[in-house]
């Protein structure tokens, strides 16, 4: 057999196909309801529609490389009301291709051969990827359920991963995939240690409006800002993920560096989307968008939590984002990636393995949980519980 592996870099050679491309290619295959990759099947609501339908005709060539500047301030005009600060877009904002070409770019200008990042686990699969292509090494804190099923930072834990090797830590509020939204406490303790130890807080914050409970950036905690680059984009704010566009904020030599490793990767970002962008988030601010959004969430959290409880897997809680993580132990599995496997086929419903989210080493802490997203209409919402009821305690694998 002819391959061509010998030319791959070492770089990328521990990386295998993302967990949402074989899951949602399995849900494809099989027609189930796919509740694992994270992106919604209903439309964007019509005001978001209508900004890319009109700035589809108006700008057509490269953008400025911070960013188009209408989106960029709105950008800057939202986080300074948060921070109370008078943050400058040219200064403090970096437009990205999602935040994904953030999260890239912002490992790419930090972190040198040897850095260690402190990444806490479950994590965004994305994370030890993006500290591995920029040389770094990936220090693994784990956040734990406890039995009311909200999951706890060991602070002990936490401290004695810092030492004069860590760059940065990458924090997520609200987190992917476990739901938790961290605490003004947890934030405070995580800034005093970046403070201590001389590192980076890089936040990814792109559920910033999918919580239930309030949600803090940690650039407005004390301390937070002059430590901390705040990523988000527009994706599931606005049900667009296809959109791609994102952004990272803060202080003037982060972003400095954050846009010279960012204007060799993209060099800009597709100017109609970023012109739709602005558009949006300026109406957004008006027209009460983000209240709507929680409710719709909400509804949706609860409806396959209801859905949950007729079925043997225990949903924890989540707090904030789109996911939610049941317990799988009244089952009789291999493990998380054998359920996974077998339910698209089985009961026609995709779920993600949350092992894909875990170090090698601690990939056995994730064999009894699985992932269920709930940014899906509540008719698939309620046919997946339906369908779900068909796993009955002591369903083998
Ligand atoms: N961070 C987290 C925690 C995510 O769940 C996702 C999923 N899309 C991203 C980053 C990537 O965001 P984007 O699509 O804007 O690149
Ligand atoms: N963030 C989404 C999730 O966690 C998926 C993003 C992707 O497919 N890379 O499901």
């Amino acid at each position: 057999m002819s391959t061509h592996r010998q030319f791959n870099s070492k770089r990328i050679a521990s990386f295998g196909e993302t967990v949402f491309a074989k899951y949602t290619r399995l849900a494809q295959e099989h027609k189930a309801i796919n509740l694992g990759q994270g992106f919604p099947d209903f439309e964007p609501p019509a005001f978001v529609l209508e900004a890319l339908r009109a700035a589809s005709t108006t700008f057509q060539q490269y953008a400025p490389l911070p960013g188009l500047p209408a989106l960029s301030e709105v950008v800057a005009k939202t986080m300074s009301a948060r921070l109370g600060l008078g943050l400058k877009p040219e200064e403090n904002v970096q437009i990205t291709v999602g935040a994904t070409e953030a999260l890239f770019a912002t490992m790419q200008a930090l972190i040198d051969p040897g850095d260690e990042v402190i990444l806490l686990e479950p994590f965004y699969d994305a994370y030890p990827a993006d500290v591995l292509m920029a040389g770094g090494v990936p220090k693994y804190v784990p956040l734990l359920p406890d039995v009311t099923g909200r999951w706890i930072l060991d602070l002990a834990e936490l401290t004695a991963a810092f030492n004069a090797k860590t760059k940065a830590i990458i924090l997520n509020t609200p987190h992917n995939p476990s739901g938790k939204v961290f605490s003004s406490d947890e934030l405070d303790a995580i800034i005093r240690l970046a403070h201590k130890h001389n590192a980076i807080i890089i936040s990814d914050e792109v559920y910033e409006h999918i919580s239930f409970v309030p949600h803090l950036s940690v650039a407005q905690r004390p301390g937070g800002w002059e430590r901390s680059i705040t990523i988000s984009s527009i994706g599931k704010t606005f049900s667009v993920t296809g959109w791609k566009v994102g952004w990272a904020v803060g202080p003037k030599e982060l972003i400095r560096a954050v846009r010279l490793a960012h204007q060799w990767i993209p060099f800009v970002v597709a100017t109609p989307l970023q012109e739709a962008s602005a558009s949006v988030l300026t109406q957004a601010a008006k027209n009460d968008y983000y209240a709507k959004l929680r409710r719709l969430y909400q509804g949706k959290r609860d409806t396959l939590l209801a859905a949950l409880k007729q079925t043997p897997l225990k949903a924890l809680v989540p707090q904030g984002g789109y996911f939610v993580i049941a317990d799988s132990s009244a089952l009789d599995l291999k493990g998380d990636v054998a359920l996974c496997e077998a339910l698209p086929v089985q009961v026609g419903v995709t779920a993600i393995p949350p092992s894909a989210f875990y170090s090698k080493d601690h990939r056995h802490l994730a064999k009894h949980l699985l992932r269920l997203a709930f940014c899906k209409s509540d008719e698939a919402l309620q046919e997946a519980g339906q369908r779900l009821q068909n796993l009955r305690e002591g369903f083998k694998t």
